[in-house]
């Protein structure tokens, strides 16, 4: 969930930049979204001094140069994150293991002493002889115990620094694989979850759903309501499928108004079922229109899957439940069928 606070700050965000995508040439497309609400975000100064160098120019950001800023500002330096963090862990893990290193040279010698000290102690002469070797070897204990004590706090200090820098990867990781607009795994973070079940399913033969969803006349809500509030359906009918899966399902915005499931371990009834269910929530569902009571009913999606077949590679289950989906397109929206 994300906190409320989040939630007001990216509402404001979204307005400020809506009048600034409608200005240039790649629309609403969930790149020029990622890139404005940067810019009015204003924590990417490289982004925006390129944007305004582009503003002064007079010229229209275009789908490219949109993209572009896109793939080097926001996805190249979430990617930088990543790397930082690790980084950061690795120089940790080295710091350590100097530690350990000089821990263990100071055992050794402490070791060393101890024999010496064994063989000295046969051969001395005097009773103030034994005192001064015994003198030696507690100054070497002292230096040891000394020595484990730094290595004891440093290995408190590098456990809390390994846990920031792993939140902090993990963070990084997720912003990645995450669509910021519905919360759900974006395209890449869909590849990947559908890779971990593949690999899942390889060591233990499962039978897996595949399930397409889009949503029905989309074009007409943005026509009617506009895009902002297409942006509220499109999250609306997101929130409406998470709540339809659960465990180890898969869930994903698979393009602009469009979803994908992955059901591990189920078979025909039960995606028959989980995709009756998507159906029924988002028709029940009345998504109400920013700061006003007006729900706005008669959204429905239709959907289409199918089962993976062992012999086949998941890209052709996605296919089949695309052309399911299109099924149901063609016999009259708001409707599940199975391939
Ligand atoms: P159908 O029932 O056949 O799916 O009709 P449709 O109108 O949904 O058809 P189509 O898939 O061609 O149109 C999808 C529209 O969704 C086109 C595009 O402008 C809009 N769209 C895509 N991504 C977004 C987005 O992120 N936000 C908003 N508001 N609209 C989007
Ligand atoms: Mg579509
Ligand atoms: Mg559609």
């Amino acid at each position: 969930m994300v906190p409320p606070e989040t939630t007001e700050r990216s509402a404001e965000l979204l307005r400020m930049a809506l009048p600034l995508m409608s200005k240039h040439a790649d629309g609403f497309r969930p790149t020029s979204y990622a890139i404005w609400y940067e810019y009015v975000n204003g924590g990417n100064p490289q982004l925006n001094s390129e944007i305004d160098a582009s503003i002064k120019s007079g010229s229209k950001l275009s789908e490219s140069v949109t993209f572009d800023l896109y793939q080097r500002h926001i996805v190249d330096r979430t990617e930088q994150a990543v790397g930082q963090a690790r980084s950061g862990l690795l120089q940790v893990l080295e710091t350590v293991n100097r530690s350990v290193d000089e821990a263990a040279g100071n055992t050794q010698e402490f070791n060393l002493g101890l024999q010496e000290l064994g063989s000295d102690l046969a051969s001395v002469q005097s009773v103030d002889e034994a005192r001064s070797r015994l003198v030696a070897v507690a100054a070497h204990a002292e230096k040891m115990t000394h020595s484990l004590d730094n290595l004891q706090e440093q290995f408190a200090e590098s456990q809390a620094e390994i846990q920031r820098l792993a939140d902090e990867l993990t963070r990084a990781r997720q912003e990645v694989l995450t669509d910021p607009l519905t919360g759900l795994a974006n395209r890449r973070g869909f590849e990947g979850a559908l890779a971990h079940v593949m690999e899942e399913v390889s060591q233990q033969p499962l039978e897996v759903a595949v399930l397409m969803i889009d949503i029905d006349h989309f074009k007409r809500v943005n026509d009617s309501y506009g895009h902002i509030f297409g942006d509220q359906v499109i999250r609306g009918v997101a929130q409406a499928i998470k709540s339809c899966v659960k465990g180890k399902d898969v869930a994903a915005r698979y393009g602009g108004e469009e979803f994908a499931v992955i059901l591990p371990n189920t078979g025909q009834r039960g995606a028959q079922a989980v995709a009756e269910q998507i159906r029924q929530a988002v028709e029940r569902s009345r998504i109400r229109k920013a700061n006003s009571q007006e729900a706005v009913g008669n959204i429905t999606v239709s959907v289409g899957f199918t089962l993976w077949q062992a012999s086949e590679p998941i890209a052709a289950s996605i296919e089949r439940a695309d052309a399911a989906l299109y099924v149901s397109k063609q016999e009259g929206r708001n409707r599940v069928t199975a391939r």
